[in-house]
């Protein structure tokens, strides 16, 4: 394939994806590699390019709610209503399947994961193509999520067609993926939109972890089988910076070491625990930490660091999404 183009214009965006093209855009959670969710021809070179497992369904997006036939052969009032709550935005409806979605979008489920994106270019390409758009993270399978267009770059120079210039995404993780076939909804993965707030609606959902036996859950996401978001560099997690006191020298010189809120405890502590660490980040909140997450460990791997030190935020409402990259990417979860 001829090099990847990058482009700023959202109506050339649009027209490749309908010519059936590779797309990557940006969107609030994460940059997406966009295709015609109807096409198997432009699916099969989707999960080539990415090298992603053919058992792991892709999210279909679109530009506002009332074009939900595009995707789905119908919604269960839990998925309207948890669009009319928190659409546009991060969060996944999984419902029945259109038969015009490729088989291969959907890893063959009779369900589809549907998603009204907030993100300005993202909701105008759309809007202007007209059609389902396929798109999972736009990173190699395995590897940390894309946040900057560079990353995208980085990853998928050569493989795919196009890639939309945008910013750096807001939230920095993937969205909160919600099963509505099932009654009450099950959450199959954590993001920005917390299951205390879909509770707020629907007070008996849960978290798929803690209904389903682990075969059980595999069968409703598949994509919780496979390895996610590991960088090249080693991950260890700590909880307490004390932790960090313990590590030797020539260990912190190829190292790199992110944290909550050092300040907080006190700058003395933060400047001895940083000391001699070849790169390191203190972030002031969680949104903080988790917007800027996949872009520490890319980072890390440019300067060929050995290992990352990466805090554990401790479990609240609000950590959930983190706390799960962050064990996945450890390779703990
Ligand atoms: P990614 O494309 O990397 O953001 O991953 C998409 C996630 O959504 C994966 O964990 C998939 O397993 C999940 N997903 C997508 N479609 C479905 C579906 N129809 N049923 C269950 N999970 C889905
Ligand atoms: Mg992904």
């Amino acid at each position: 394939m001829p090099q990847t183009k990058i482009i700023d214009d959202v109506n050339q965006a649009a027209q490749a994806l309908r010519e059936g093209l590779i797309v990557a855009f940006p969107t609030e959670t994460v940059y997406g590699l966009g295709i015609d969710a109807t096409s198997d021809q432009a699916a099969r070179r989707l999960f080539e390019a990415k090298g992603r497992p053919s058992d792991n369904p892709l999210i279909v997006h679109l530009a506002d709610v009332q074009r939900w036939p595009l995707a789905a052969a119908s919604m269960p009032d839990s998925a309207i209503e948890l669009l009319r709550r928190f659409a546009p935005g991060p969060l996944t409806v999984v419902v029945p399947r259109s038969p015009k979605i490729s088989s291969l979008v959907t890893a063959s489920l009779e369900t589809v994961g549907i998603r009204i994106p907030s993100h300005p270019q993202a909701r105008q390409m759309l809007d202007l193509c007209g059609r389902p758009i396929a798109a999972p993270s736009a990173n190699r399978s395995g590897r940390p999520s894309c946040t900057t267009w560079q990353a995208v770059l980085e990853d998928m120079d050569g493989r795919i067609d196009y890639i939309l210039r945008g910013d750096v995404c807001d939230v920095g993780l993937e969205s909160t993926v919600v099963d509505c076939t099932n009654d009450p909804p099950v959450v199959l993965r954590a993001g920005r939109v917390t299951l205390q707030q879909i509770r707020e609606v629907f007070p008996g959902t849960v978290f798929a972890r803690e209904l389903a036996e682990q075969d059980q859950l595999i069968k409703a996401s598949p994509g919780t089988r496979h390895a996610h978001y590991q960088p090249k560099a080693t991950i260890e997690l700590f909880e307490s910076l004390s932790y960090l006191n313990e590590i030797p020298l020539a260990k912190r010189a190829e190292s790199a070491v992110a944290c909550l809120s050092i300040k907080a405890a006190s700058p003395e502590a933060g400047r001895s625990s940083f000391a001699g660490f070849a790169m390191h980040a203190s972030f002031d909140s969680l949104e903080a930490y988790g917007k800027l997450f996949y872009e520490f460990l890319r980072e890390a791997d440019r300067r060929g660091l050995k290992c990352i030190y990466l805090q554990l935020v401790a479990d609240c409402e609000q950590s959930h999404a983190l706390r799960d990259r962050l064990l996945r990417a450890a390779g703990r979860s």
